[in-house]
């Protein structure tokens, strides 16, 4: 059993198992921290800074990344003073400057008070350079496509060579996760476009479904199912059926045996 440290929250008295982060204890307890590069499914990088909270007692005073400082005992948080909202807000507006439409971003600023940006840049390129796809595609996926290049204000996501991807496989996990919707996948009759602002990052052709024909998924990625998902447990991913035949067949009186469960595709495997 996890060894439980005390701490307090906005002068609340609280429990938390070490190891977990000041973030996690916060959101047990209902306390509201803005967050834009955390995300559940992945390993957290504290790279937005919007999660600042102030700690004071067991640690010297300063302000911390809540996502990636874990709990101390006699850690005392404070996650709403006028420095952290001060800090916050400033963050959001360079954030809205890169990407001033985004509604995960625009919620973020109308619960932290922030109207407008003075930090406009015009470029509108949507990408706040969270890393959530780069992160997935490495962390998740096991894919390693995405990189990152250059520094400060040029750094940015791309593929090694700045390339279409010989390693991307198609699963749009990245376009998934982005909260901006900075990187997008689309379909187009029989294939697939992984793309950023500016540059495609990766294309495939699209399997055609056993069942109602439709062209919905890259072969590379059907194989990393097969992979993953079926050679392990000793099977062996043999039609290609879209999720919908999927629930389609679930619903049969005599359910048709699928290779793809009853679950549907998972984005991220
Ligand atoms: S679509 Fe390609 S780049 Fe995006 S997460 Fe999947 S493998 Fe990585």
């Amino acid at each position: 059993m996890a060894t439980m440290v005390n701490l307090t929250i906005n002068g609340k008295e609280i429990q938390a198992p070490e190891g977990m982060t000041v973030l996690e204890a916060a959101k047990r307890e209902g306390v509201f921290i803005p967050t834009l590069c955390y995300h559940e499914a992945l390993e957290p990088e504290g790279t937005c800074r919007l999660c600042i909270v102030e700690v004071s007692g067991s640690l010297r005073h300063a302000i911390r990344v809540s996502c990636i400082q874990e709990v101390k005992e006699g850690l005392v948080v404070e996650t709403e003073t006028e420095r952290i909202k001060k800090n916050r807000r400033l963050i959001i507006e360079l954030l809205l400057g890169r990407s001033p439409y985004s509604k995960e971003l625009l919620d973020l600023a109308a619960r932290c008070g922030v109207v407008t940006s003075r930090f406009r840049t015009g470029e509108d390129d949507a990408c706040v350079r969270c890393g959530r796809c780069v992160r997935v595609c490495r962390d998740q996926i096991g894919a390693y496509a995405l990189c990152w290049v250059n520094r400060g204000y040029d750094r940015k996501i791309t593929t090694d060579f700045e390339r279409l991807s010989e390693y991307c496989i198609g699963c749009g996990s990245c376009a998934q996760v982005c909260p901006t919707g900075a990187i997008k996948i689309e379909d187009r009759g029989d294939e697939r476009k992984i793309y950023t602002w500016g540059q495609v990052l990766a294309r495939f052709k699209l399997e055609k479904c056993k069942e109602c024909g439709r062209p919905f998924a890259p072969k590379k990625y059907l194989d990393r199912i097969n992979e993953k998902a079926y050679k392990t447990k000793g099977l062996e991913l043999v039609d290609y059926i879209c999720p919908e035949c999927v629930k389609k067949a679930e619903h049969r009186p005599t359910p048709v045996k699928t290779p793809f469960g009853g679950g549907g595709m998972p984005f991220v495997v």
